[in-house]
């Protein structure tokens, strides 16, 4: 019988969990903010961000959601960076990326206080997360790494396959695979699009973290009997519906679940956790300015 991964009754868990630490927070005089900073006129980054405003809102995360035109000079961006960073009353800043054209990304991400970047993708949390030392664990890698504890999936000597490489999905997700810590232990191949023979790994995979936005470009004939599938991948393709398109993974889901011992499903399986996971580092950026313990 093949599981299915359920990322919102997973994302609900998490999100209690969340609720519960708000309270704790909130006893010791501490309410938990999360900026987040929007410089686009992208309809999806709205979407993401007006998103992540509301999720704050039902946990009792105080969101503080700030605009700039876009074609504003990247100096008010860092200006506006620089305040959020002062603020006490602000533990989270996320930038939506991406960022225009004419804003420098690296720049904009070594700007956020290490201390506040709950995305995680300051050099600074990089590298302790390299280390073994994660302060926090970025977004999405973390969800999954979340669905694989909450499935009980075995990564402890297993194989496992994550096909990208980008900052901030394939390489933190292969870091927390290979850690010498639970959800970890696991012999880690990370594919990218030069990878010879992806077939070929994907065959002797206990695990595979599809991570590369193509959509269905994995079925069930590339994979092992039994592996645990985690779909990342978000795709648009044109579709007969109302919207006229629909969002599919990376994973052909029809023949790859009838292969798969666990799969999740797109949408409802890695996307609710990513969103989870933003509040979960939202209030442990809050516990760990204020020095108030949390249990998470
Ligand atoms: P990127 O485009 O930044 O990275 C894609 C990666 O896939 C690259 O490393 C690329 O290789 C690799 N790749 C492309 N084609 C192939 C191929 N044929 N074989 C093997 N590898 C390939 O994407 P992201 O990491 O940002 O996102 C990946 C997907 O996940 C997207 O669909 C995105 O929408 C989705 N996503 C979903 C989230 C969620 O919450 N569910 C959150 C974030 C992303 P190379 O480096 O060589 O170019």
């Amino acid at each position: 019988m093949t599981r299915t991964i359920d990322g919102n009754a997973v994302a609900a868990d998490v999100r209690d969990d969340v609720a519960e630490c708000v309270a704790t927070l909130e006893a010791a005089g501490v309410t938990p903010g999360l900026a987040t900073v929007l410089m686009s006129e992208d309809p999806a980054s709205e979407t993401y961000v007006s998103m992540k405003q509301r999720d704050c809102e039902e946990v009792g995360i105080e969101g503080i959601d700030v605009e700039l035109d876009a074609d504003a000079p990247a100096a008010e961006l860092f200006e506006t960076i620089d305040d959020l960073n002062a603020r006490e009353d602000v533990h989270g800043i996320l930038v939506q990326l991406p960022v225009p054209d004419h804003v420098d990304k690296r720049r904009v991400l070594r700007r956020i206080a290490p201390e506040k970047d709950v995305d995680g993708f300051h050099p600074e949390n990089v590298g302790r997360l390299v280390a073994g030392d994660a302060r926090f664990k970025p977004c999405t890698p973390h969800g999954v790494q979340k669905l694989l504890e909450a499935y009980d999936v075995e990564t402890e000597g297993a194989d496992a396959v994550v096909v990208g490489r980008s900052d901030i999905v394939g390489k933190p997700m292969a870091n927390l695979l290979i850690q010498k810590s639970p959800v970890g232990n696991a012999t880690t191949t990370v594919c990218h699009s030069r990878t010879e023979d992806l077939a070929g790994k994907l065959a002797d995979a206990d695990i595979v973290i599809a991570a590369a936005g193509m959509p269905e470009f994995i079925d069930g004939s590339m994979l092992k009997p039994g592996a645990t599938v985690i779909d990342v991948g978000i795709n648009r393709v044109d579709a007969d519906t109302e919207k006229g398109y629909a969002l599919v993974g990376d994973v052909d889901y029809e023949s790859a679940s009838e292969v798969a011992g666990a799969i999740t499903p797109v949408p409802g399986g890695v996307g609710p956790m990513t969103r989870a996971m933003l509040l979960y580092n939202t209030v442990q950026a809050a516990s760990l300015q204020h020095d108030v313990e949390i249990d998470l």
